[in-house]
């Protein structure tokens, strides 16, 4: 694990509210009033997703080391996620947890993030899809402000479209992504339960976005649904996220398109949607040599770090450190950012690896 964290790493697909501390998310439960869910029935869950089991897993150190996860279904877990967005309404705690998530990151020597959230309008807050963003921004200027290490981690935004949005909120989002630009945003993305609609409800948002010059990637084959999958496919984001559920013709179209490939393996496994560590795609994408690009998802849902998520590689499939390092700068080349920027990026990580050398 030390060598994992000291690696400069780069974080391609983190939801800000699934990444919330549990510290900060116990804390702000306290101060829930009048909310739909008890409190009690609040911190059961709180409860729940920082101590749900213990998977034993050895790590390339003396001793096999314990490590922590949730386990929990998807469909859990999307109601986890509605309990996490009825403590984060408002602008205070979204500037607040934005601020937190890219500390934790830049502590854990994430020198590049591609941070994605869903915005969200709350008339009872006075909220709009563009106040959130605006609290985001704040948090992100309060992590410059405040952090010694503030040189040391890039940022740009993602947003998402939620799959329970309708195709005018969707486009809604697509636009607002275009008019941020220059602001930092770099693209658009497009999650939530992969149980719920229709792809074609999403698509029109997704072309908009794309013939506006932002980038897409999508979260795909999260489940069993191969028609999806495959018109995902065709229609050839830039980054796909998950792609679990494939049959060996969905397989063979993902290898050819050489699209780069994000992979959560806690998450994965944590939700069921692959059966081990030991289980996951990632080992058959890397041997091939397709992009693939570890994550963590959701740090506060499934109790993770990126350096872990690179520990549990190196166990799971018998990673070198060049292997991880090679895995780490790699990731470059697969970041929404410009072809010169990726290039500087990757300077700046090969430097940070030789004096670690
Ligand atoms: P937010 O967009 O509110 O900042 O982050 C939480 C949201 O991200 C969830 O409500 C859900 O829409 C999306 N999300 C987080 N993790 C996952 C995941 O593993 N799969 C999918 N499909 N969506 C996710």
């Amino acid at each position: 694990l030390a060598f994992c964290q000291a690696l400069p790493k780069i974080e391609l697909h983190a939801h800000l509210n699934g990444s919330i501390r549990p510290s900060t998310m116990e804390e702000l439960s306290q101060q829930l009033d009048g909310a739909p869910i008890s409190l009690p029935e609040l911190q059961r869950l709180i409860r729940q997703t920082t101590m749900i089991g213990f998977h034993f897993l050895p790590l390339p150190s003396a001793s096999p080391t314990l490590l922590l996860a949730a386990s929990r279904t998807l469909g859990e877990c999307f109601k986890l996620f509605d309990v996490i967005h009825r403590i984060t309404t408002t602008h205070e705690a979204i500037q607040r947890i934005t601020r937190e998530v890219l500390e934790d990151m830049a502590a854990d020597n994430v020198v590049y993030a591609e941070l994605r959230t869903t915005p969200k309008a709350r008339p009872e807050q006075g909220m709009t899809k563009e106040s959130y963003l605006d609290a985001v921004f704040r948090g992100i200027a309060d992590y410059y402000a405040s952090s010694r290490r503030a040189a040391d981690i890039q940022v740009r935004l993602l947003l998402s479209i939620d799959r329970r949005q309708s195709a005018e909120e969707a486009m809604d989002t697509a636009r607002l992504a275009v008019q941020l630009k220059d602001e930092g945003v770099a693209g658009l993305d497009l999650s939530g339960n992969p149980s719920v609609g229709q792809w074609g409800t999403w698509r029109p948002a997704l072309d908009y976005a794309r013939q506006h010059g932002l980038k897409v990637t999508v979260h795909a084959g999260e489940v069993w649904n191969p028609e999806e999958t495959a018109a995902i496919l065709a229609w050839r984001p830039d980054r796909i996220g998950h792609m679990c559920c494939l049959d060996e013709t969905l397989e063979k179209q993902l290898l050819d398109s050489y699209i780069p490939l994000e992979l959560c393996l806690s998450s994965n496994v944590c939700t069921e949607s692959v059966p081990s560590y030991a289980a996951h795609h990632f080992s058959a994408f890397h041997a091939t040599g397709h992009p693939v690009v570890l994550c963590t998802d959701d740090t506060g849902v499934f109790a993770t770090s990126l350096s872990r998520e690179y520990a549990l590689a190196a166990a799971a499939f018998g990673l070198s450190n060049e292997q991880l390092t090679q895995l780490a700068l790699a990731a470059a080349d697969y970041t929404f950012l410009e072809p010169g920027e990726q290039r500087a990026l990757r300077e700046r990580m090969e430097a940070a690896v030789e004096v670690e050398r």
